[in-house]
């Protein structure tokens, strides 16, 4: 049986989006076939443990290095041209494809026969840079496929490759468990605990940093409040960026209608997605490009709970929505065509219904777990 080598630093129990992507999917390539190679999650004994209790309770083997990092040294790179042997593997699957996606030609010579090394929202950033380019672009050559996450990495990734790696890009984005996120997924209890049962709820579900745009949502607020009056800001989330929210919803006199919950449990996740009649994260891109949105998941996690969603326009977030179909996408950092989008859907119920339901069922057509881990199952399999 062809077993896949994943070769990665992301892998949980650090927690973080990149993790539970590689762990999703490890989950679906059939645990059988599958053989881990990361680091060890954290120094010192406590790390260690951690670590070794996650990988006692998974289906599939992980060996860990001793390091918190894997770099492609000529040491890490013999441990896992020794594991590829060892395990019988024909595949590697690079996890986030710079920097260990240049151990590929070494397990080429090896005998891996497919090698796939994925790229997340920071490389499209970092495409930008010369060494970052240059690195990418021999990442590109030495792999048999990269894959994206959407039109917005795409091009700009593509942009550091040759033209025949270029050409070999899939796109590869997350995907989002339609079971979990679900229309009636708990939200009414939510408004119940908040106080909020008989009001019109705009909820954001994110980070609490500056890129993601609660600050715009706040600012929009007060025009929101003119037309609808006992509207209410939803904010679940935390992150570093609260204290200066909470402060700003103070000064412009919204304490009520601007409300916090700060970080939920997974569990309470899709039921504080269903808390809101509209989902809104209006991101915006920052750093000269650097701090940009790769995609955008929580569009699609609130696509899936039947909610419309209005985006911003920071790099891939447009491609986890369809304009005008699923939503709005809206130019990012700017209240008031945030607050005309939210305003328009509050008002209409038909509307929302009808976005609510399209985005679910687009979910359900592209955005599934099974669908997307066919694609690398695939993108995986040696030829012939
Ligand atoms: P990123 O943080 O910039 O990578 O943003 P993403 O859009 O990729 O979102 C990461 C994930 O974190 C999404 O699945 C969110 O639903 C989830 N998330 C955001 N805030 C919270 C929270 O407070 N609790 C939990 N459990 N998940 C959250």
């Amino acid at each position: 049986m062809d077993k896949t080598l994943i070769v990665t630093n992301d892998f949980p129990p650090r927690p973080g989006g990149i993790q539970a992507f590689l762990h999703s999917m490890a989950l679906r390539l059939d645990p059988s076939r599958v053989v881990v190679y990361a680091s060890t999650w954290k120094r010192g004994r406590e790390g260690a443990e951690a670590t070794a209790a996650f990988d006692a309770e998974q289906p599939f083997t992980v060996v860990r290095d001793r390091t918190t990092m894997l770099l492609p040294t000529a040491r890490v790179t013999r441990r896992a041209v020794g594991l590829l042997r060892e395990h019988g593997c024909r595949a590697v699957w690079f996890g986030a494809a710079a920097p260990l996606g240049l151990m590929a030609p070494a397990l080429r010579r090896a005998g891996a026969e497919r090698l796939v090394a994925t790229t997340h929202g920071h490389e499209a950033g970092w495409a930008q840079l010369p060494a970052a380019r240059q690195l990418l672009r021999r990442i590109g050559e030495g792999t048999d496929t990269l894959t994206y996450l959407g039109e917005y990495t795409r091009s700009r990734i593509a942009g550091a490759l040759t033209p025949q790696a270029a050409a070999r890009m899939v796109q590869l984005p997350p995907g989002v468990d339609e079971k979990t996120f679900h229309p009636g997924s708990g939200g009414a209890a939510v408004r119940a605990r908040l106080g909020l049962t008989d009001r019109p709820v705009i909820v954001c579900v994110s980070r609490l940093v500056r890129r993601k745009g609660q600050d715009t949502l706040i600012e929009a607020m007060p025009r929101v409040l003119r037309a609808v009056p006992d509207a209410v800001l939803l904010i679940v989330g935390g992150g570093p960026y609260r204290a200066d929210l909470e402060k700003l919803a103070a000064s412009r006199g919204l304490t009520d209608s601007v409300r916090f919950t700060g970080p939920v449990e997974w569990e309470e996740l899709p039921a504080h997605f269903g808390a809101g009649d509209v989902f809104a994260m209006p991101c915006r891109t920052r750093r000269g490009g650097l701090d940009v949105e790769g995609l955008g998941i929580v569009y699609l996690e609130a696509s899936a709970t039947g909610l419309p969603v209005v985006a911003g326009d920071s790099g891939g977030a447009p491609d986890a929505v369809l304009d005008g179909e699923t939503g709005w996408v809206v130019p990012g950092g700017r209240p008031a065509e945030t607050a005309d989008r939210l305003v328009e859907l509050l008002r209409d119920p038909a509307l929302r219904e009808r976005m609510g339901a399209r985005g679910r069922g687009w979910v359900e057509e592209q955005w599934r777990w099974d669908l997307l881990a066919g694609k690398l199952r695939e993108l995986l399999a040696p030829a012939g």
